[in-house]
């Protein structure tokens, strides 16, 4: 899996006059190529655009090799995307205008990184440039991450930056390999809860930020009632706050989950795959969290990412009735649940009803393995699979 992280380094520039130069002819070229992909009516290759454009780019507005490239690389992917969407009857042929804020730097060809000063490539050469290297960034620069195309970026306090982009492939673990796994249940009582093959668990209950979600829908009932102007204004910066709000809640609990499931040494994390969420109606407390599928999707993509940089894979499995299965006999039924407890109506197993789903989601995660190897995905298993 490649993991990517962009760093951003505030840099210490007190004269920006030479990069603000830069990026307005970097930003007038993009524009004069833009232009010329809009007269000739659908976009090029990068290779075949270049020989059009690249003399008036390095004679005219004086761009250095480089940065031509990166040029014709950035408007040839736009116009691509505009062409993706075309297709998809999103919007219609269009010229393609740039605004001078950022730019493009490719490591090692026109910017370099050397203990605390960046090297670019500006309309005068290369000149190095100081930026404020903290602790927290350490492990991006330690060597064992790559560097990607970053951009240069000026922010509205008029200070550049320069969004460093790093990449790192890690290597996850093999599922059919695999012999502890976590099952990871989202959005019912608890905002999340694990279980793993060893029968440890651990529920996530979000802190404050669930007191906050609910303080925050009465919020909106108030003023969706009122319908003003003013209570519509207030609305959506409330939906903005909100989002925030329950962005950093999840980021918190992703991590939380994944330290848990490297503490217990856990191979594979199982999800539920919630694509087809909206056409089931199994429970109503999943579906009222799902008024806020977004922030259930970017928890689980949270997780995945978070496991992925530890060595640690995801599996989706289907999350068909998992509040109701017994997850000693697989009898499936309504009647299991008796409010807190579960008690199973066919061979009695009992349990505390919140850690049924993530027993279940485990189990399946667990069996995910053979469905594989029945489809002859994979290689059989090396290790046999501990029942401790
Ligand atoms: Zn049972």
């Amino acid at each position: 899996m490649l993991t990517t992280k962009t760093v951003i380094l505030k840099m210490d520039c007190p004269d920006t006059d030479l990069l603000d130069r830069t990026v307005q002819a970097y930003t007038e070229g993009m524009n004069y190529v833009s232009a010329v992909v809009y007269k000739l009516g659908k976009p090029r290759g990068s290779a075949a655009l270049q020989k059009i454009v690249y003399p008036t780019l390095r004679e005219q507005i004086g761009l250095k090799s480089q940065m031509s490239c990166n040029v014709v690389r950035q408007v040839t992917g736009t116009y691509q995307t505009l062409q993706k969407q075309i297709k998809a009857k999103k919007t219609t042929w269009q010229q393609i205008t740039y605004t001078p804020s950022t730019m493009t730097f490719s490591f090692g060809r026109d910017f370099t990184l050397d203990r605390d000063e960046i090297g670019l490539t500006t309309l005068e050469g290369r000149r190095k440039y100081h930026f404020f290297r903290y602790s927290h960034m350490e492990q991006y620069l330690d060597g064992s991450w790559k560097f990607g195309a970053s951009k240069l970026v000026k922010h509205q306090d008029g200070t550049y930056y320069f969004h460093l982009c790093c990449e790192r492939e890690t290597k996850t673990r093999e599922v059919m390999e695999s012999s502890t796994f976590m099952g990871v249940d989202v959005g019912q009582t608890f905002l999340a809860v694990a279980s793993t093959t060893d029968k440890k668990c651990r529920f996530f209950c979000g802190g404050k930020a669930k007191d906050l979600r609910n303080i925050y829908s009465n919020m909106r009932k108030r003023l969706q009632s009122k319908g003003t102007r003013s209570a519509k204004r207030m609305l959506n910066h409330l939906s903005g706050r909100e989002r925030r709000l329950m962005t950093d809640m999840n980021h918190r609990v992703s991590k939380e989950i994944v330290e848990f499931a490297v503490q217990n040494n856990v191979d594979v994390i199982g999800l539920e795959d919630l694509s087809g969420i909206r056409d089931r109606t199994e429970t109503s407390k999943k579906q009222r969290y799902t008024h806020h599928s977004w922030a259930f999707f970017e928890l689980q993509s949270f997780i995945e990412y978070k496991a992925g940089e530890k060595g640690i894979s995801t599996v989706h499995v289907d999350p068909a009735y998992t509040s109701q299965t017994c997850p000693r006999c697989n009898h499936i039924s309504k009647n299991n649940r008796h409010r807190k407890s579960f008690v199973c109506e066919c061979c009695g197993h009992s349990l505390h009803a919140d850690l049924i789903g993530a027993r279940n989601i485990e189990s399946r995660a667990r069996t995910y393995r053979y469905t594989l190897e029945v489809q002859g995905c994979s290689q059989p298993p090396t290790r046999e699979l501990s029942t401790r």
